[in-house]
């Protein structure tokens, strides 16, 4: 292999994350990265990226819990200064929340990790060893 052809090209980690935000593919903006609720399809559907060596792991779900968590607190303390509530209310309000918002917002913050992973070239994402 030439020294030329060894040069990798320039990842953006800030756009390769923004796009993994969006549910799409680090590379190239356009392809599905995700072919279910969170796994990561192996492939690109339109560039053809690899896109099975992510490690992504548990560093999704600490994130989604700690914004959650943070949201969670500043409402009910919120309520609690602002209005008289009922304890019950915090239930039928709070718990609902707490299972919907870290469900919804998973996605987006497992394909940032990915972005963030792909562009920092960590795992299989980098160049391969039998290159070297
Ligand atoms: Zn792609």
């Amino acid at each position: 292999m030439t020294e030329q052809a060894r040069t990798l090209d320039e990842r953006s980690v800030g756009r390769a994350m923004w796009r993994g935000t969006l549910c799409r593919c680090p590379h190239c903006g356009q392809g599905k990265m995700f072919r279910a609720y969170l796994k990561v399809a192996d492939a690109c559907n339109v560039c053809g990226e690899e896109l099975n060596h992510h490690r992504a792991d548990d560093f999704p779900p600490y994130i989604a819990i700690t914004i959650v968590g943070h949201i969670i607190i500043f409402l009910m303390l919120h309520m609690d200064m602002a209005y008289r509530v009922e304890p019950i209310t915090y239930i039928w309000t709070m718990v609902p929340l707490a299972i919907v918002m870290p469900l919804a917002i998973l996605p987006s913050i497992k394909g940032s990790i990915v972005g963030l992973q792909w562009a920092n070239r960590m795992y299989g994402f980098g160049p391969s060893r039998s290159a070297d």
